[in-house]
């Protein structure tokens, strides 16, 4: 015969939901004491040992005090908010600070920079954002081998964005010029980049591919051609001299600004490894760099 289930009584489900209630008035008790205590500015030495099971739940609750310091901005000077946001975002140009890592910072450290540069305003905060993830991919290119530079700052918010996420070397501008090595134009009608063969190259809008020339027939070597609509107006993109075989898309692919389309390389009439940008407005090519600059 089958072991029947013991079915509980109303007694025992009691108990289970008594239990349950202390159980949770006891976590609730535990993170109103944790916010009482990390104060910054309070008097004496900090708490060295806590229970891991308070540290975290004060790091989660200063990350959630962080996030909701971007809508909370004009909470008035010397509130709790605003100096929390200032002391863990003061510092800029460093990588983001983790949890733990704003939860030291705080209980430790005396306040940073209260009088110094102190992000406060939601454009100040995106910029801190925007340096910090330029810094990334600035290390990213670098651990990568690729060759960068400040010739721009490419700012990731944009709908109009940079072949490449860092600044890179640029061997030669849009406009006239004498012909490199006797074989390239002499009236440029790009910029050429020369972050090192096989840099990824990337959409520099949304838009749809338009052509790709997967073999080298000369001139532009392996290129693509991405159409945009930008500010109501029609405006196509062309990436030449590509290294064969790396075209990432295919003729009448939609794209996303940003999305890798092929790499660097020396196809074509081209005398070293670089991207040749071209920008049309309708069929008429204007200067990238300006272009660009323009709308990053
Ligand atoms: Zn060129």
């Amino acid at each position: 015969m089958p072991d029947t289930p013991v079915l509980p009584t109303r007694r025992s489900l009691r108990e289970q939901e008594r239990r349950a209630l202390a159980r949770v008035r006891e976590s609730r008790t535990g993170s109103a004491a944790a916010m009482a205590v990390p104060r910054p500015d309070a008097a004496g030495p900090a708490p060295t040992a806590r229970p891991s099971r308070v540290r975290s739940t004060v790091a989660l609750s200063f990350a959630a005090l962080l996030a909701a310091a971007t809508s909370l901005s004009t909470v008035a000077p010397g509130g709790s908010l605003s100096s929390v946001q200032a002391d863990a975002i003061g510092a800029t140009g460093e990588p983001a600070p983790t949890p733990q890592e704003l939860l030291t910072a705080s209980v430790d450290v005396p306040a940073v920079s209260r009088d110094g540069y102190g992000a406060t305003t939601p454009e100040q905060l995106a910029q801190a954002r925007a340096e910090e993830r330029a810094a990334v991919a600035a290390e990213k290119a670098a651990a990568a081998g690729y060759r960068t530079a400040s010739t721009y700052t490419n700012n990731t918010d944009s709908a109009v964005q940079w072949p490449f996420p860092v600044g890179v070397p640029i061997s030669s501008r849009f406009g006239p010029r004498s012909s490199p090595g006797g074989i390239g134009s002499t009236n440029h009608k790009g910029v050429d980049f020369t972050p090192g063969q096989g840099t990824p190259i990337n959409a520099i809008a949304a838009g749809v591919v338009s052509h790709v020339q997967q073999s080298d027939a000369g001139g532009l070597g392996v290129y693509v051609v991405i159409d945009h609509v930008i500010d109501g107006q029609a405006v196509s993109s062309w990436y030449g001299h590509m290294l064969t075989g790396s075209p990432l898309v295919s003729e009448g692919q939609p794209v996303l600004v940003g999305q890798p389309i092929g790499s660097v390389g020396n196809t074509g009439t081209s005398t070293g490894a670089h991207l040749h940008l071209e920008i049309h407005e309708g069929s008429t090519p204007v200067d990238p760099y300006a272009w660009l600059l323009a709308r990053n």
